[in-house]
């Protein structure tokens, strides 16, 4: 290993993830295996523009893989999306003699630390942190699976009362841009259809579907909807319009909301947090930049930020088939 570097920063950015805080835990501990120096930046890219650094050691992570949430705080910073504020954070970096940066955040935290690579050609490495799984180069982004238990573990209970009452549920759940969650979530809790923005179902096959349902002897359903679904109309417009044409069942809406990002991380993020954040330190200690580290096929793999930016990760066309014919 090449270990001309002596100080790597490291920040947590965009919206938080479960996992977050075990990637950190990841990064801190390689370090110092490593004999390098580990800077933690609280609050994101502001933090970083603020001058919000402290050394951190291995045992400064102690107690926190098993903790939601990131301890050294997320943040959305518009000054760093300016080149004067860019400027500002590289200067704070270099007066703490730091000579790289790991970043774990989703596409935007990466865009900015790509811009930031070239401005001042200075070391990134990131490590993808997102329930929203929508990053290509990976199969799964941290935070993703624990989101998933917790959305089936919702929509569980939803389906408990919805069965006792007949009742026709419409669970929004996280996913602007993304149906991951909605799809494999509604998979997973058994729903009759699920609403995701990569596919336009239409009104008229969604209540084709669900009067189908109702014919076939169901006599409670949950639609799942993903925030960014392109149906047309939101959760609660879709609830009115279906209560409209399908007096016969009560029609109610549970939006799900930030509860979706908490939590425990489940094992499987624990794993892959640590998985890339030991895989990140290595490859920032070897001279490697502007790359992210993800599992590809149960392999920790590396690709370019402007790829992991740019390229899209699809959704599994499978899975809506499953669930077309689990929901006869
Ligand atoms: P999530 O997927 O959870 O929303 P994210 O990393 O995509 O996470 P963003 O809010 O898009 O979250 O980005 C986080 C931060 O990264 C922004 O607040 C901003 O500071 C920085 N950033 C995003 N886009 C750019 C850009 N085009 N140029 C410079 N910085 C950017």
């Amino acid at each position: 290993m090449g270990k001309s570097l002596k100080r790597i920063g490291l920040l947590t950015s965009g919206g938080d993830a479960p996992g977050m805080n075990a990637a950190i835990r990841a990064v801190v501990r390689s370090c110092t295996f490593y004999n390098v120096e580990c800077v933690g930046i609280y609050r994101g890219y502001q933090g970083l523009i603020e001058g919000d650094l402290m050394l951190l050691n291995a045992r400064s992570v102690n107690n926190i893989i098993n903790k939601g949430g990131t301890i050294l705080k997320s943040a959305r910073s518009n000054e760093f999306r300016t080149k004067a504020g860019r400027k500002k954070a590289y200067e704070n970096l270099k007066e703490a003699n730091v000579d790289g940066l790991i970043v774990i955040g989703g596409d935007g935290s990466f865009t900015g630390g790509m811009k930031f690579n070239k401005e001042f050609n200075f070391p990134v490495v990131g490590i993808p942190g997102t329930i929203d799984n929508d990053i290509y180069g990976t199969n799964f982004t941290i935070g993703y699976d624990t989101a998933l238990n917790t959305v089936v573990e919702a929509i569980d209970k939803i389906r408990d009362t919805a069965s006792s009452h007949n009742r026709l549920f419409f669970v929004e759940v996280m996913g602007r841009d993304a149906g991951f969650i909605a799809l494999n979530a509604g998979v997973g809790a058994g729903a009759e259809e699920i609403l995701i923005p990569e596919e336009n179902l239409g009104l008229e096959r969604l209540l084709d579907s669900l009067k189908r349902s109702k014919r076939s002897g169901k006599s409670s359903s949950i639609v799942v909807v993903a925030e960014g679904d392109k149906i047309g109309k939101n959760v609660f417009e879709l609830a009115d319009y279906v209560n409209e044409n399908m007096p016969e069942y009560d029609v109610r809406v549970s939006v799900l909301g930030h509860m979706q990002r908490g939590g425990a991380p489940s094992c499987f993020d624990r794993v892959l947090a640590s998985r890339l954040g030991v895989k990140a330190v290595e490859l920032i200690l070897d001279g490697k930049t502007n790359i992210m580290v993800g599992l590809v096929n149960n392999e920790v793999v590396t690709t370019d930020l402007e790829k992991a930016i740019k390229g899209h990760h699809s959704i599994n066309k499978e899975l809506l088939k499953v669930s077309d014919i689990m929901s006869t």
